[in-house]
């Protein structure tokens, strides 16, 4: 009886399936969240990716080195997949990052290169004006909106926009700013690193998608060309300066945000007066697009926009991810950049 074995085999499949739920972590019972948190480690979880392709687990002021995790990683060939290698196999590779972690080689925080703890997202998604004063500090200003319509319209009307993949770097590796003719600014966001993926998800079930969360710098020139291509050049999306569990934020919707430059607040705010919430933000671009393990959803700046220097040192900062320090310099060919910018007129 082909048929009724189908049934049986299914049937002990779920059942098999739902004692594995049961006999999940404490963590991961109680929060419905993904991945597992790491055991022992302390709260809360933080993964970074540094110096030359190391990958480590930040305790306080100190690194573990838990490299050799990164063997649970499949190997590929092309064509690659869309998604990013580390980041869709979280699950096995905590587990090893637990076995290693107590042994591990310890190096200071403050002696490392921090990279991007995601290094390979499909795609960077972002959320324009998404916090109600940042649109009114965008409609009142002619320097910010540039008398363009597509800059100053809801987020509901607006949609989301796409930063490319290239535009990514980490803490360590600092911004490089290329059109020093024109005004560039700093926009702090909390960001969302996906982990599962997801195409249609409801607002009610997004969270159980996300892999963690990170601060997001979306580096921006002001002026009237599309947000992609002003927001896309080499390191004007910066990432970091960890991965922190997505276990450890049950709710993202409270978290304060803020960002420093050169001592000085510029922008403060929490993650409570997100217009669309990551909730929403998961809902609204999974309905357009597939999203990734790795993707990345840059969520949206609060108000308090301002411009960028060479030599500038930012501190951005959120709530129980951390503290993270970007330098600002001037590419080395900036100025030929900008020439060529004169050279097309207003571009
Ligand atoms: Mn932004």
């Amino acid at each position: 009886m082909p048929a009724g074995t189908r049934v049986c085999r299914s049937a002990r499949l779920r059942l098999v399936a739902r004692a594995v739920e049961v006999v999940g972590t404490r963590s991961t019972r109680e929060s419905g969240g993904y991945p597992e948190a790491i055991g022992g480690l302390g709260d809360p979880v933080r993964l970074c990716r540094f110096d030359e392709e190391r990958l480590g687990v930040v305790d306080g002021g100190v690194i573990r080195d838990v490299t050799p995790a990164l063997d649970v990683l499949p190997s590929v060939s092309y064509p690659l997949p869309e998604h990013d290698l580390l980041i869709a196999n979280l699950t096995p590779l905590m587990a090893r990052v637990r076995s290693l972690v107590d042994s591990a080689p310890r190096v200071s925080l403050k002696s490392v290169k921090l990279l991007s703890p995601v290094a390979n997202p499909g795609k960077l998604v972002a959320a324009p004006v998404n916090y109600q004063k940042h649109l009114e500090e965008v409609r009142t200003d002619q320097a910010l909106h540039h008398n363009t319509a597509g800059h100053t319209i809801t987020i509901q009307s607006a949609g989301l926009f796409l930063k490319a993949t290239s535009s990514l770097v980490g803490a360590g590796e600092g911004i490089a700013l290329r059109k020093l003719d024109r005004r560039t600014d700093h926009e702090v966001e909390l960001a969302v690193v996906i982990g599962k993926t997801a195409r249609n998800v409801s607002k009610e079930s997004a969270l159980s998608y996300v892999a963690g969360y990170a601060i997001g710098l979306d580096v921006t020139i002001r002026g009237s060309e599309d947000r992609s291509f002003r927001k896309s050049p080499d390191t004007y999306s910066v990432l970091g300066p960890w991965l922190v569990t997505a276990d450890e934020i049950p709710n993202p919707g409270n978290l304060d945000l803020q960002i420093e430059v050169r001592g000085e607040l510029r922008q403060k705010s929490n993650t409570r007066y997100l217009i669309l919430g990551v909730p929403e933000l998961i809902e609204l671009a999974s309905s357009f697009y597939t999203l990734h393990p790795g993707d990345v959803i840059f969520t949206g700046t609060p108000e308090g926009v301002s411009p960028i220097e060479p030599g500038d040192a930012i501190v951005a900062s959120i709530d129980r991810i951390g503290v993270m320090n970007v330098a600002v310099r001037a590419a080395e060919d900036a100025s030929a950049m900008a020439a060529v910018v004169s050279a097309f007129g207003s571009v």
